[in-house]
């Protein structure tokens, strides 16, 4: 299959755009950072099975990202990324310049919903309101039908479904489920910057959860006890630190102190210098 064809502004993404809409094409857009793995894929080999045409967008986002976060360092490997794409299937990608999404006078934002407060909203103050502003001007410069997200971002892709209800976006947004290696470990763009032995110490993520979901099925009903339990799972392995071990409401995102089917399990920790997310739902 031949590489993807690479758009680089908004005026050429737009014009494509424009000759998709004229002969009635349904569009399916894949918000990604790049530096592609089989969980993106799955996004795209969804994408293509539902929609007519599929857009990948490749943007690191600099407003999602806090001046301590790893902005500079984040990987980035466009040919790649297209050699990847192609594997799949026929997908058109755009990869625009930060000028070209933040113009020098560039100055709204989304205000991102309550869904973005706890979890990660509390450790990573503007991140929601970035990935907002960012996710609703790609839906308008793709004027895409369907978006597709993954489950691994899991408050993500509640903040992007209450903003869609809430500014009734027309668009509709499909969400994944996590790709996992085949140890369990959840595949993250970040994973790369695990040494070997932090990737063992990496793996007490899903273990966790698979744990805290067998304590769930088997009647425990104590979101508070689970809370602590996973958090001391996490910090036995040797993860450096644990900013949150959650059981939630899959909907409000609130903590669960009495467990109520349907719950999701939210981990978030440091292994060395690398930040991990993953979770799980029981519903
Ligand atoms: P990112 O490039 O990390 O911003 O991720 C882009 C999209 O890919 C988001 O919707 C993520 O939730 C999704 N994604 C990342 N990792 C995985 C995974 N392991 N399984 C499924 N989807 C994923």
């Amino acid at each position: 299959v031949l590489l993807p064809e690479v758009l680089r502004n908004v005026d050429s993404l737009k014009n494509q755009v424009g000759t998709w809409k004229q002969v009635g094409k349904t569009i399916g857009v894949v918000p990604t950072m790049g530096a592609l793995h089989d969980g993106h894929l799955s996004l795209v080999r969804a994408s293509l099975t539902e929609a007519d045409v599929t857009v990948v967008t490749i943007f690191v986002n600099p407003t999602q990202f806090s001046p301590t976060e790893d902005l500079d360092s984040y990987p980035q490997t466009l040919e790649s990324d297209l050699d990847k794409l192609s594997d799949v299937g026929n997908v058109w990608v755009f990869a625009p310049a930060v000028t070209e999404i933040y113009p020098a006078d560039f100055s709204t934002s989304i205000l991102a919903p309550a869904v973005s407060e706890p979890l990660e909203g509390e450790h990573r103050p503007n991140h929601f309101g970035g990935v907002a502003t960012v996710v609703l001007k790609l839906f308008n410069l793709t004027e895409a039908n369907f978006a597709f997200f993954g489950q691994k971002d899991f408050q993500q892709q509640r903040v992007v479904q209450q903003m869609v209800r809430d500014l009734n976006v027309p668009i509709k947004i499909r969400v994944c489920p996590i790709v996992r290696e085949p140890d369990g470990l959840a595949l993250s763009s970040r994973n790369v910057y695990l040494s070997s032995d932090e990737r063992e110490i990496a793996l007490s993520l899903s273990r966790t959860l698979n744990w805290a979901v067998g304590q769930i099925l088997s009647g425990q009903r104590d979101g508070y006890e689970l809370m602590v339990e996973m958090r001391q799972r996490l910090i036995d392995a040797g993860v450096t630190r644990v900013d949150y071990a959650a059981v939630a409401d899959p909907h409000s995102l609130a903590t669960m102190e009495t467990i109520q089917l349907p719950v999701v399990l939210l981990l978030a920790a440091t292994v060395g210098t690398t930040r991990l997310i993953d979770n799980e739902v029981v519903a």
